[in-house]
């Protein structure tokens, strides 16, 4: 639990409290704060800089192997959705939500969106990338992607849109969203290690990109982008001789 403990605030500051509560270091997307400076903004974020194994990265030459089917676990979920600036973020009240990778349970903590995708799969990129950040019982991160397509609308995206107050930083609760829906039914995933996006770039997070986007109505992608202002994507991190597994 000791991990834990330290990483989840590290994790909440990465995602958009930086400037607020937990008074890190101002960062984004845009002017002097863009990611290629993320590094240089602060002595926390040299990870952004220095780390060999980073995110997002450009998913190609996967190598297949048995590694298992994905489990998810995923049904009505109440919680708290804001625009925290960098992106908008939902945020579990009470987790019951989780998955299961090769044999260890990770608790699904909040989950955000990009737009366009961060990483990319054999060079193509998405309109929109949905961020589902998990830890297990020791605190290590797993961060389990969904590519969004433009095509259908997304009941559940819809529900939650419709509670998104205009104004940063300002959550709305919300009640019993099944938000198992933002899942395609075909789980085949690639698996790699990586890193946060944002600051402070911290290491030793297992991704699982699902192979099978979702899609979104153009209007849906269009009030989330609305939301970010601007695109909030870091750039393509060198794979640096990372493997990545293809549960095939
Ligand atoms: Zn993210």
């Amino acid at each position: 639990m000791k991990k834990l403990v330290k990483t989840i605030p590290l994790l909440m500051a990465s995602i958009g409290f930086a400037s607020s509560a937990l008074a890190g270091v101002h960062w984004g997307y845009e002017g002097n704060e863009l990611p290629e400076n993320w590094a240089q903004l602060s002595p926390e974020y040299q990870m952004c800089g220095l780390g060999k194994n980073q995110s997002p990265v450009n998913i190609s030459g996967a190598i297949e192997a048995q590694i298992g089917q994905l489990k998810t676990h995923y049904g009505q979920t109440s919680g708290e959705i804001v625009n925290n600036v960098h992106t908008v973020q939902i945020t579990e009240k009470n987790p019951n939500d989780y998955v299961i990778v090769n044999g260890e349970r990770y608790d699904l903590i909040q989950f955000h969106f990009h737009s366009p995708s961060e990483n990319k799969i054999n060079g193509k990129s998405y309109p929109m990338e949905g961020h589902f950040v998990h830890a297990n019982k020791n605190g290590d991160l797993l961060v389990m992607a969904v590519m969004f397509d433009e095509g259908a609308e997304n009941t559940s995206a819809e529900q939650l849109l419709s509670l998104l107050s205009e104004e940063e930083n300002k959550p709305t609760n919300f009640d019993n969203i099944n938000i198992s829906s933002f899942l395609p039914k075909d789980k085949s995933y690639y698996r790699f290690s990586g890193s946060l996006t944002t600051p402070p770039c911290s290491e030793g997070v297992t991704w699982i990109v699902l192979k099978h986007p979702m899609t979104l109505s153009k209007t849906e992608i269009d009030k989330f982008s609305h939301a970010f202002k601007h695109h909030n994507n870091r750039p393509i991190q060198p794979l640096n001789g990372r493997i990545i597994i293809s549960n095939n």
